[in-house]
This record gives C-alpha cells, structure tokens and sequence, in this order.
C-alpha cells in the first residue's frame, strides 16, 4: 500500500535522502531506526507530502504522492486535491501537537467536521468510540494541560484516526515521554497494529519494533543500509552501521 522508490530530498546544498526505496503491504508495520539526521523524519514527510521530493516516485494506496499519471507522464496535483491525499495518511509526531485552548473530544472532531464535514453529533459519537479505544473516555472533556504527556499522545493518536486514514505514520512517538508513560502510547500502537492499520513507525523501543514489526528498516546518512525481518535486523544485523547503533540503543 506503500511503494517508495528512490525517493531523494535535498535541503539546499545537503541531501538529506538518497534513494530511498520501501514497500509496505497493506496491514503492515514497518519499523524505522537509525541515528539523527539519517532522514527519517524527512522521509515520513515526504510520504505525507510535506516536504517535496525532488527525485524517485512515492505511492499510498495507489496514487501517486502529489502528482497524477496520465499517459507515463506526471502532473503535479493542485493543493485541494493534495490535501485530499493527505487525508488518507495520519500522523502522530513526537510532540502531541494537540490544540491547546480545545478540550481532548474537541481536539479529536475538529479535523471531521471542518474538513470533512462530518456532522457534530455524529463526530462527537466516533470521537467518543476513538477515546475508548486509546483508554481516554473519561478524559473528554479535559484540556491538554491537564493531562499527562501519554495521555495527550493518545488523543493526538484518537485524533489521527478520526479521519479514518489508510495509513498512520507515527515519529517518534514515546520518545518525548516519562519512562512510565511510554507502555500505554505502545499498548495503543500494539492493539492498532493488531487491528489491521498499516503503520511505519520510527521509534528506538526495539522491543516494540521486534514484537510488532512485520519490517525493519535501519537508516544512516539518508540511505537504507539494511531491511528486513525484525528477527533479523535487530538481532543479528548483517552491517555493521547497524551492530553499532544497535549497540548504542540497546
Ligand atoms: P532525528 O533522529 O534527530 O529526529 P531524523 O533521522 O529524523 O533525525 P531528519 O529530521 O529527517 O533526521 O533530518 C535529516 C537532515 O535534514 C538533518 O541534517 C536536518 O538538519 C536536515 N533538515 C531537516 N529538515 C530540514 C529543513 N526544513 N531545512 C533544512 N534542513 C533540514
Ligand atoms: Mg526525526
């Protein structure tokens, strides 16, 4: 459902990505590490369509990121029919971007009915169900500020939803978070994961990334050194990039 071939971004003088090529199957979770700066946020970007590639083909479910084919030629999209493609990917960030004057239910039926203009009362019942699932029905009516740092990621997780994406890009989503607090975002992203959603995932929680990871992928200096099974790639990596930044992580 995701099809990244030799995708290359470059920031000025600096590339950022140099041909970056995945694939990811509907259903599956594909895990992304590596050290910073290698281009992982980059790349989830790109795939959302927030940076621009300047090389290579990106596909979701399909359609060509940002541009449409006709005839074996590509046209770039319109902003209106970009965000439309946007729509169909979410993406939780390392920090909870909520929108801070909004309650939790309000964060999590903004996007619905202002952009897809979803009715209140029928948004209101999905946003509820949504809070369910990330454990939070009783945190409806409570404002960022009074909740914790896992509590305010699974919202920001509810609210990605609710736009029923095809696909969920989540950066680095415990990395900000207590210790303690980590569990229940993994619980959240474990049980999703179990429910079918097609996700990449950069986090460093290898034991996450083993249990829950249908791919693994290492990165460094804005290449894939190495993908593969999690059994494989972050137990017995066959580079040795890989050995010592696993080393380091672990
Ligand atoms: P981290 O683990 O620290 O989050 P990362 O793997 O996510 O790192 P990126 O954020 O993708 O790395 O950044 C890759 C490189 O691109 C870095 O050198 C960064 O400084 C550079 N970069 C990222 N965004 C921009 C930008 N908008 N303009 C210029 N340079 C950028
Ligand atoms: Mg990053």
């Amino acid at each position: 459902i995701i099809d990244a071939r030799d995708v290359h971004k470059r920031f000025g003088s600096l590339e950022v990505l140099k041909g970056i090529t995945l694939q990811v199957e509907r259903g599956q979770v594909a895990c992304l590490l590596g050290p910073s700066g290698s281009g992982k946020s980059t790349f989830l970007r790109c795939i959302n369509h927030l940076e621009k590639i300047d090389a290579g083909l990106i596909r979701v479910a399909g359609e060509t990121v940002g541009y449409e084919e006709r005839g074996g030629k590509l046209y770039e999209l319109p902003v209106r029919a970009v965000a439309r493609q946007r729509r169909g990917v979410g993406m939780v960030f390392q920090r909870f971007n909520l929108f801070p004057h909004m309650t939790a239910l309000e964060n999590v039926i903004e996007a619905p009915i202002q952009v897809r203009g979803v009715a209140r009362a029928a948004a209101k019942e999905r946003a509820l169900q949504l809070l369910e699932r990330v454990g939070l029905a009783d945190k409806a009516g409570a404002y960022p500020s009074a909740l914790s740092g896992g509590q305010q990621q699974r919202i920001a997780i509810a609210r990605a939803l609710a736009m029923d994406p095809e696909v969920m890009l989540f950066d680095e989503p415990t990395s900000a978070l207590d210790p303690e607090l980590v569990g229940d975002v993994l619980d959240v992203m474990r049980d999703l994961a179990a429910s079918g959603m097609t996700m990449i995932v950069v986090t460093h929680e290898i034991g996450f990334a083993r249990e829950v990871g249908d791919i693994a992928v290492f990165m460094d200096g804005g290449v894939v050194v190495e993908q593969g099974r999690p059994s494989d790639v972050l137990v017995s990596p066959r580079e040795a990039r890989t050995q010592a930044f696993l080393a380091k992580v672990l």
